[in-house]
């Protein structure tokens, strides 16, 4: 198992401290043993998400220095608007606070278009698969939205490169099914969040965007994590080991006609957010349009100037491959780590985080008691690490019948922050769990103490069996 050294020397430490385990108790049993509810300061390691937590560059801190804060037409939007056109090839930028503010200002833009033409029809969207927040969008504007993602992407057992990848034949099938004119956009998810930060290959990408322009339907890139994508790219599709980063982003995005993303994962910046739109002047005018009221100025969408500049350095820092060789290294080297002690995961391990397949490790607790909330709280109790369930409890209850919707997969996610932790805190996770899994026959499930009525898992509280 290789240990990538950091491409990185520290200028700054923010300390964390290690507690011990009745202080632990005590936080947990605080916040309702739901980690969403502990103070950060009672966690020694915070993997709850890889989203605005990386750590900025002195570069980018630098760049917070020079930021124009005029409310109209700063110097760091056109050099944001640069770095889109180096990387992406689109001519037209739109900023946001973060990638929902994109989704926002889009999408409803999309759906307005279609009714313009055919009143009356619920405009489908087809992805392989949605963020939840983009199925949200999609969904309160009367939109439906339809995931088609390759069967194998839930089999966390069996290897496959491409666990992101579209079902081709089901897309061709939902396009058939609801009608060409029916389809208001395709978005394509890289990396594939909800199949565990999993790869879409160039061939699929490519393909996806035929099936689209055969049948006039434009294609969404949803971009959080392309850089991720585009490296998985270059280590496992023949014909790319020798291409740039640069130029592999550069294709995946012909495969796109726009793109919303949300800035907080791969380039790094603690808030913000694109919708970038290749050449439909238009559709830039109809998003714009709807950005200043919801987002602010069509120059600044949310950002301040210092952040625009940030961002836009942030996007050359996310492509540089020696930092997506660590970075790809030191999640990767997590999960073999579990893999080796026998611990159930999603494999081949995802780009920005490890998956404990958490049905698996406590097959003796049921899905309606959150076998995966279980194996966060224990992690918690043991260690100090903060997770989160990637399940039943994420998913909820139908809204009509009231019953718990069932989830393909029980999952626990240890998210990597990017260029906080060192290769140290690694091994220190992998040591907790494989611990843990010794003993997981003696964790009990979880009740509910409280349940509230919508996004439950983020305040609700529990008791344990
Ligand atoms: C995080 C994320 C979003 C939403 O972005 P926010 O910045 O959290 O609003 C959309 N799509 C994907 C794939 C994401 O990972």
């Amino acid at each position: 198992m290789k240990r990538i050294p950091e491409p990185f020397r520290i200028k700054m430490v923010e300390p964390i401290k290690m507690t011990t385990f009745q202080d632990r108790q005590a936080a947990l049993d605080e916040a309702g043993l739901n980690p969403f509810l502990l103070r950060s300061d009672d966690v020694y390691i915070d993997l709850l998400t890889d989203s605005g937590t990386g750590a900025m560059s002195d570069n980018q801190w630098a760049g917070l220095m020079l930021g124009d804060e005029s409310y109209a037409g700063s110097r760091n939007y056109y050099n944001l608007c640069n770095a889109v056109e180096h990387f992406f090839g689109y001519k037209l930028t739109v900023p946001a606070h973060q990638g929902r503010g994109a989704e926002q200002i889009l999408f409803p833009a999309l759906i307005e278009r279609m009714r313009q033409v055919r009143d009356g029809t619920t405009p489908v969207f087809i992805s392989n698969y949605h963020f939840d927040t983009t199925a949200g969008h999609i969904e309160m504007n009367g939109g439906k939205a339809i995931n088609v993602v390759d069967e194998r992407a839930f089999d966390t057992n069996t290897p496959y490169n491409w666990k992101g990848n579209f079902d081709l034949q089901k897309l061709a099938a939902t396009i058939e099914q609801y009608g060409s004119h029916n389809i208001c956009a395709i978005i394509t998810t890289i990396t594939c969040n909800s199949s565990g930060g999993q790869p879409v290959s160039m061939a699929n990408m490519r393909a996806v965007y035929e099936i689209a322009s055969k049948h006039d339907i434009p294609v969404v890139i949803d971009s959080a994590r392309y850089c991720e994508n585009a490296y998985f790219i270059k280590q496992r599709e023949k014909g790319y080991q020798d291409k740039s980063i640069l130029e592999i982003i550069r294709e995946m995005y012909q495969y796109g006609d726009m793109l919303t993303m949300s800035a907080k994962k791969d380039p790094m910046v603690n808030i913000g957010g694109l919708c970038c739109i290749r050449d439909h002047e238009e559709l830039f005018q109809a998003v714009r349009t709807r950005c200043v009221p919801m987002e602010g100025f069509v120059t600044y969408g949310g950002m301040a100037g210092r952040d625009m500049e940030a961002l836009a350095r942030g996007l050359y820092e996310a492509a540089d491959e020696n930092f997506l060789h660590y970075r790809i290294g030191q999640v990767t080297y997590l999960g073999d780590r579990l893999r080796e002690a026998g611990v159930p995961i999603q494999y081949p391990t995802g780009g920005h985080a490890v998956f404990v397949d958490a049905a698996k490790v406590l097959p003796h607790i049921p899905p309606e008691q959150f076998p995966a909330q279980v194996l966060a709280n224990a992690l918690y109790l043991e260690a100090g690490i903060r997770a989160v369930e990637i399940g039943s409890l994420l998913l909820g209850r139908d809204p009509e019948t009231g019953e718990q919707k069932r989830a393909d997969l029980e999952l626990m996610r240890l998210t990597i922050p990017r260029r906080v932790y060192t290769n140290d805190h690694m091994d220190y996770i992998a040591d907790a769990i494989i611990e843990l899994q010794n003993r997981a026959h003696e964790l009990k499930g979880l009740t509910f103490d409280y349940e509230p009525p919508v996004l439950r898992h983020f305040t609700a509280r529990f008791n344990a069996l």
